[in-house]
């Protein structure tokens, strides 16, 4: 049995009438650049995420550096984070022209910790980026009280968490500004590069629709410098057809972590399985457990099919591209440990009981053979 890590093409399959549909609509239209299909999705998407604004962007990376400067960022600020993130939360900041400040994780979720979150802020703190990590949201309350505390901004690093839930609260509604990708393996994938900003603030959301579009209010009056991050008419319309999905995509994914979680409950003593926080809806963009022999592991099961990945093997802090800030190994113990011992197995909405039947009955058998 072959086993993806992830299978973008069943879930076309399913859908493939409706998205061709639709972009015969679009191409008919020839609205390829922004427009109406971009703006049914935000409309789509703003109720989708309750009581917010939508501005749709070109891509995950972009709708956080837009976040950051509708806030204001401004050279040489301090934003807060962590290091165990795809590296767009932290070049989104660099590119803002703040400096990301790490701090380390929460050993439960492994999403921020607040605990630490004060001893990390100065004088030049002007925003902290909670990165809601694999589908599970950061522990939003304390965030936001601190925040509020220091006069702090908070953007939510939601792009891993399209309808996950904070105490009943959608993921992007929480902080001040959210950030979304659509990047085609995510839980909610475009068909190619796409992105969104959530926001209540009328003033953000109105600031960040005019960057997108080189600044101008309307053609060839340009109010500010801004920049091209405009969404493509066509991903639009994708989304759209898309999002009618998510819940019931959602679902088959929280189904998927329980099967596994039943399955490789007797294994504790050789792998931790992933903790889904008492506050929290996690949709399991990503479903990692940890162990030791993780490289073993990993190798074992692609010989035998199954095919899993690593988010991300190498901390943000540790990376060649930040080196320059002197960060060194033992500075985030969680955050490191994480990319020694995580391993996401196969996840998306059409797998199947069998291929995670399979995928147990392989972990199983490493661990028989090799105690
Ligand atoms: C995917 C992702 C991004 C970047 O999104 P792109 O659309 O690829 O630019 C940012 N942060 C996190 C946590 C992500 O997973």
């Amino acid at each position: 049995m072959n086993v993806p890590f992830l299978d973008l093409t069943a879930q076309y399959k399913v859908i493939k009438e409706e998205i061709h549909e639709k972009l015969d609509k679009v191409f008919q239209s020839c609205a390829f650049s922004g427009g109406p299909f971009v703006e049914e999705f935000e409309n789509g998407f703003a109720q989708y995420c309750g009581n917010t604004h939508v501005a749709a962007v070109s891509n995950g990376t972009s709708a956080l550096w837009l976040a950051l400067l509708a806030i204001g960022i401004k050279q040489g600020d301090e934003v807060i984070t962590v290091p165990n993130s795809f590296i767009a939360t932290a070049e989104a900041i660099t590119y803002a022209g703040a400096v990301p400040v790490f701090i380390d994780v929460d050993p439960d979720t492994y999403t921020m910790d607040p605990k630490l979150i004060e001893k990390a802020i100065t004088k030049k703190t002007r925003a902290i980026i909670p990165v809601h990590l694999f589908g599970q949201t950061a522990d939003m309350d304390p965030i936001m009280e601190i925040a509020k505390k220091h006069k702090l901004y908070v953007i939510e690093d939601a792009c891993q968490a399209h309808g996950a839930e904070y105490k009943g609260k959608k993921a992007g509604i929480i902080g001040d500004l959210g950030a979304f990708s659509f990047y085609p393996g995510k839980n909610l994938g475009a068909y190619g590069e796409a992105g969104a900003v959530t926001t209540s603030n009328k003033d953000f959301i109105d600031f960040i629709k005019k960057f997108r579009d080189h600044g101008q209010f309307k053609k060839y009056y340009h109010d500010c410098i801004g920049w091209n991050d405009r969404m493509d008419g066509i991903q639009g319309a994708i989304l759209s057809v898309k999002l009618k999905y998510l819940a019931n995509w959602t679902e088959q994914r929280r189904k998927h972590a329980q099967y596994y979680n039943t399955l490789l409950k007797d294994e504790s003593e050789k792998l931790q399985l992933p903790k889904e926080a008492g506050y929290a809806r996690h949709v399991y963009h990503i479903y990692a457990i940890q162990t030791e022999p993780r490289d073993k592991l990993m190798a074992y099961l692609k010989e035998e099919g199954v095919n899993c990945g690593i988010h991300y093997p190498i901390p943000i802090h540790l990376q060649k591209a930040y080196a320059h800030q002197g960060w060194q190994e033992g500075h985030f113990p969680l955050a490191e440990n994480c990319a020694k011992r995580y391993l996401s197995l196969p996840m998306f909405a059409e797998l199947t009981n069998e291929q995670i039947e399979y995928t147990v009955a392989k972990i199983k058998k490493y661990f028989q053979t090799n105690s």
